[in-house]
């Protein structure tokens, strides 16, 4: 660390700032550059690709330092906080040329990644959130934001495992905490990519009032508090557009954790990382970056509630059947430019004028908007509607204020229109009309003195003056003028009137621009006054932009409105997977039915590898989630009961939360199904059990289909290798085969994509293997081996239910008991035996 004491006392005011934000990079301005010093310098140098010098060079101990010129410095600070660092712009607060002695500095900023508002093209369609957490006993307040749009969720969550899901849902990149979480938890959340920032609120401000008067539960409340003294201490700012909280609950939707999320590409491709090739992807039709947000919302939270959901299809099928009005909507929400970030920037102050006239020309779509959608007569369009607001006024203020095109900058006038302020109008005549009004005053002059040659003058010293030649001398109205200058052959003269005007001339341009950038904030001043109507404006906009978008694209994929049932089955006619049919084309994709009665809770999947297994369970799991946002289904017929959680163990998912052994990744999101699912949950197992021995694995997958018919109930599709399993057709009723069929033409295996009734073919591998030609012989004797083992039938116990001494079970309770260890018929004594024996130390024989 350096030592204060022989630093200059620009470095001592240095140090006495960076000690406050030792987790931030210190950008120190210096002129025309901001300059880092020491282990900032360092470190910033080689992140940022600049040049490391030092600051004397000469001394024993040169101080590391490096800069950026302070017009590029945005640029560096994305960079470092796309990196996951945060920070601190330390401004000169006042002009050096003033100063008396140091000059005075602070910091402006603190740019962090949870907080940045930097509007990156690619990023305007994702929302950047910063969360907080509260841990009250084995409870965790839950709340987070979006800066750029300022709404803020909060929740209440039961176990840090929700609480890791919920962040990586979000795809925060920032956590508050409070600074005594420990540091295991901090470190834990660390693991998952995030910046860990500590806070402890001191004081109340005004934006919690506001935010959270639509909380009751106080560590909810405390959550948000978190938050927002986080946000005023790094914003440094007005928070005006903070909304009210929303109270949610994670029960009251589809619940699926981070994992199945990804396994199920809702957001990025697993192959790729990439969002093409996604849900999200494929279902955004949506015309604004708003739109776009909001249907990542949903898709993050299907719903559950049937009416909700049916409404939101309604207007879909209105959309889908007014093709005119649909057209007329599209071609004004691309005029509507991103107002939930427009109303944040009007709130931050940091809006110039062409936001204004971005904002005028959003909110000049509203009336066309309403006029195009009242035309379609629907009382479900008109509810929506009558709750958008119009803010005529504000398009009447900026429009009154604010020039058509007006430059970047704020500060150098050319903003506000004529006629606007008396005032300005005035600064301006005297800046145009200021060589005319001279003119006209030389003339005045000579006609009321009689000097012919008179005439006005301008220099930098002594500015405008009345110039009389020696000659004319003794005319000069001396109780009028005053002598200013004496020139060898004449006089120079001021006259108040003459000043008065030449202060008006000289300072007009300056005093407009002034003028100017104050009426400018008034104006701002007063658009901000009408944040929230903006915001509600942009979520009705949100909302019909996701719908016109659900009907675009189930019109050019030839999607149905899927009907939601009470009861326990699903009924889907020629089913397609959205993604892999919209990129093979609809012709090349072979649509597949799924039929689940209520009593048959496990489709049992066999067929060889790369037939469709996978694509025909992924296909249930996205039509599911499709219904319960609301969109149509890649189907000519869909039935379906409303899923509370998808649970999936599918392919290599990577484990994110504790870097476990694949098979141990396996064992825990199947637990996590068996243990959290509901009869109203959908599951989906692809080939559980492979990443363990055969024996092992078959007999793990055995007991997990046994364990889902007796307790779980949940409508399961199990995909699996083992043939053997497709026995337990025959003994547990809730089970069904079916199988994806591959057939042999001219000598090559072809794959038909077709789900069929029944269990597939079991000598299929000898088949393939016949197909690569291998010896006759050979595959004689495979057929022999296959046909042995099958005799002997080792490999698969009956399933459990009919090997039970009792006939049927009759109650819930006992079929439950089947799976309580003390239940199994073994003799009491020898079971204490083997308790007590350490296998460590005993022989096989033992
Ligand atoms: P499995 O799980 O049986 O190994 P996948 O589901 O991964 O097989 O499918 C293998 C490939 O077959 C996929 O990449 C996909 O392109 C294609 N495919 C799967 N189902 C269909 C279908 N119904 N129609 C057309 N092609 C399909």
């Amino acid at each position: 660390m350096p030592q204060t004491t022989k630093e200059t006392p620009m470095m001592q005011q240095y140090l006495k700032i960076k000690k406050d934000y030792p987790d931030a990079f210190l950008f120190y301005r210096i002129g025309d550059f901001y300059e880092m010093f020491y282990d900032d310098a360092v470190k910033g140098a080689q992140l940022l690709e600049l040049t490391l010098t030092a600051r004397n060079k000469n001394a024993a101990d040169p101080i590391p330092m490096c800069g950026v010129p302070h017009h590029a410095a945005q640029s560096y600070i994305d960079v470092l906080v796309d990196k996951g660092y945060k920070v601190a712009v330390c401004e000169q607060l006042e002009d050096p040329k003033d100063a008396r002695g140091m000059v005075k500095r602070g910091i402006i900023k603190l740019v962090t990644p949870g907080t940045s508002l930097e509007d990156k093209p690619n990023q305007s369609h994702e929302n950047n959130y910063l969360a907080a957490i509260v841990v009250k006993k084995q409870t965790y307040g839950f709340a987070y934001t979006d800066l750029s749009t300022g709404e803020v969720k909060v929740t209440k969550l039961q176990s840090w495992e929700q609480v890791q899901n919920e962040l990586l849902n979000l795809r925060s990149k920032e956590v508050v905490v409070a600074s005594d979480l420990p540091t295991e938890r901090q470190q834990q959340l660390q693991k998952l990519g995030l910046l860990v920032s500590t806070e402890d609120p001191q004081q109340s401000f005004a934006e919690v009032q506001f935010v959270t008067q639509s909380v009751q539960d106080d560590t909810q409340k405390q959550a948000i508090t978190y938050l927002i003294s986080y946000l005023v201490e790094t914003q440094k700012r007005s928070l005006a557009h903070l909304q009210i909280a929303q109270v949610y609950q994670n029960s009251k939707y589809l619940q699926m954790d981070h994992n199945v999320q990804s396994n199920l590409e809702l957001f990025r491709s697993l192959r790729t990382g990439e969002k093409t090739g996604t849900l999200a992807w494929l279902l955004d039709a949506t015309k604004t970056a708003m739109g776009s947000r909001l249907l990542k919302q949903w898709l993050q939270r299907p719903l559950l509630d049937v009416e909700q959901l049916k409404q939101r299809q309604s207007i879909v099928q209105i959309f889908l059947d007014n093709f005119f009005q649909r057209g007329n909507l599209q071609d004004n929400l691309t005029k509507v430019y991103d107002l939930e970030r427009l109303a944040g920037r009007v709130s931050f102050g940091n809006v110039n004028g062409r936001d204004l006239i971005q904002l005028v020309t959003s909110l000049e779509q509203v009336p066309q908007i309403k006029a195009t959608l009242l035309d379609l007569h629907e009382p479900l369009i008109d509810d929506l509607l009558s709750q958008m607001p119009e803010c005529q006024d504000v398009v009447d203020l900026i429009e009154a204020a604010i020039v058509d095109d007006p430059p970047i900058s704020i500060t150098e006038g050319n903003l506000i229109r004529d006629g606007y302020n008396q005032q300005l109008d005035d600064y301006r005549d005297a800046m145009k009309n200021g060589k005319s009004w001279l003119v006209k005053l030389q003339a005045d002059e000579q006609a009321a003195t009689g000097i012919k040659n008179l005439k006005i003058g301008f220099n930098r010293v002594f500015g405008y003056y009345i110039e009389v030649t020696n000659a004319n001398k003794d005319q000069v109205p001396l109780d009028r003028y005053q002598r200013k200058q004496t020139l060898t052959n004449a006089e120079r003269y001021i006259t108040p009137e003459l000043k008065e005007k030449e202060h008006l001339i000289l300072e007009s341009e300056e005093k407009s621009t002034l003028l100017e950038h104050h009426l400018f904030t008034e104006v701002r001043q007063q658009v901000k006054t009408q944040i929230e109507r903006i915001q509600k404006l942009a979520q009705i906009l949100a909302q019909l932009d996701v719908l016109q978008g659900f009907a675009v694209v189930s019109e050019a994929q030839h999607y149905v409105r899927p009907q939601f049932t009470e009861q326990h089955e699903v009924q889907i006619v020629n089913g397609r997977h959205p993604v892999v049919e919209k990129v093979l084309g609809k012709q090349h994709y072979i649509p597949n039915d799924v039929q689940m009665r209520d009593q048959t809770d496990i489709l049992l999947i066999t067929g060889p590898n790369m037939s469709g297994k996978s694509t025909y369970m992924r296909q249930m799991a996205l039509i599911v989630i499709m219904a319960q946002i609301g969109c149509f289904v890649p189907a000519d017929e869909a039935t379906l009961p409303i899923f509370d959680q998808i649970f999936t163990r599918i392919g290599a998912a990577d484990d994110l939360i504790a870097g476990n052994s694949t098979f141990m990744v396996e064992m825990m999101e199947a637990n996590d199904a068996l243990q959290h699912a509901t009869q109203n949950s959908l599951i989906i197992f692809d080939e559980i059990g492979r990443g363990t021995a055969t024996y092992d694995g078959m007999a793990l997958a055995q007991a997990i289909i046994e364990y889902l018919d007796k307790v779980v109930h949940a409508k399961t599709f199990f995909s699996t290798h083992y043939h053997e399993l497709t026995a337990l057709e025959a003994d547990l009723t809730t089970v069904q085969n079916v199988h994806v069929d591959a057939t042999e033409e001219n000598g090559q295996l072809v794959f038909l994509h077709k789900v069929l009734a029944g269990p597939a073919d079991k000598s299929y591998g000898i088949h393939v293997a016949k197909l690569a030609s291998l010896p006759t012989k050979l595959l004689k004797r495979a057929q022999t081996i296959l046909d042995k083992l099958e005799q002997k039938n080792t490999t698969t116990l009956p399933a459990q239910s009919v090997s039970e001494p009792q006939p049927t079970p009759t109650s819930e309770v006992d079929q439950l008991a089947l799976f309580d260890a003390p239940s199994l018929d073994i003799n009491q004594d020898l079971l204490e035996e083997l308790k007590k024996a350490n296998l460590l130390k005993m022989t096989p024989l033992e």
